[in-house]
């Protein structure tokens, strides 16, 4: 009786440490294969992201029905571990139909999450717009090293918190990101989720066609800090 009840308090307690106790990572059993134990629709849904983009598809071009992005103070750099997220006092709005969403929050992904005919890109951001009722839409932009710095990567790079800390960056030029793609006249329009557990579907994705440098050194302190946070590219409905 005392064994199957120490069983049953094991068996029970054990799991519950895993699920709980322990953040999503990139490796081992809180890798991508495993986040179905943070929520199940990062293992069933139908419409995960990210995905491979098939180049013909990615050259049928579209754009939000509005999208700005404006040079911002005193906004908030914070290394999560598995990511660098700049958030608060940032000045972005994007308009699909007669939908409104707001600049939530950015960060970069080592290498690029989607890929284009299979090849992926050295970095993507994500910016990651929500609207009143929290649906999110997010425009995904790519950087290959470059020997060119870049002045936008500046302040963010110079800034990278030691640890899992915050700071904050005193001026970021966000409106030269939407000049460099184009005023995101170009990019890949598509259904899909959010790319770390939860993995929300409904999101809207813009991928934005054209690629952007980043000054090698840039991008290795940016990798280095958060090493390989990339999700595998997933299948969609209807793929095999
Ligand atoms: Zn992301």
């Amino acid at each position: 009786m005392l064994s199957s009840l120490i069983f049953i308090i094991s068996f029970s307690f054990i799991p519950a440490v895993l699920v709980f106790a322990a953040d999503f990572s990139y490796s081992g059993i809180t890798g991508p294969a495993f986040w179905g134990k943070f929520n199940e629709t990062c293992l069933q849904g139908e419409n995960q992201s990210p995905i491979d983009i098939p180049y013909d598809e990615f050259l049928k071009f579209t754009k939000p029905d509005y999208i700005s992005f404006d040079d911002s103070h005193n906004v908030e750099i914070e290394n999560k571990g598995h990511s660098i997220e700049i958030s608060k006092n940032l000045s972005g709005k994007l308009k699909i139909k007669d939908d409104d969403y707001e600049l939530l929050q950015f960060h970069f992904h080592t290498p690029s999450e989607h890929r284009v005919d299979g090849k992926y890109h050295d970095v993507e951001a994500h910016f990651v717009f929500t609207d009143k009722e929290g649906k999110y839409s997010v425009v995904g932009v790519f950087y290959d090293i470059s020997d060119q710095p870049s002045e936008f990567f500046n302040p963010i790079i110079a800034n990278i918190p030691h640890g899992e800390d915050k700071k904050t960056i005193e001026f970021i030029g966000l409106s030269s990101v939407l000049k460099d793609i184009d005023w995101l006249n170009k990019a890949y329009n598509y259904f899909g989720s959010l790319t770390t557990p939860p993995c929300t579907e409904g999101v809207i994705w813009w991928v934005a066609h054209s690629v952007q440098p980043i000054g090698k050194d840039q991008f290795f302190k940016l990798r280095d800090t958060t090493g390989f946070n990339s999700r595998y590219t997933q299948v969609r409905k209807g793929e095999k």
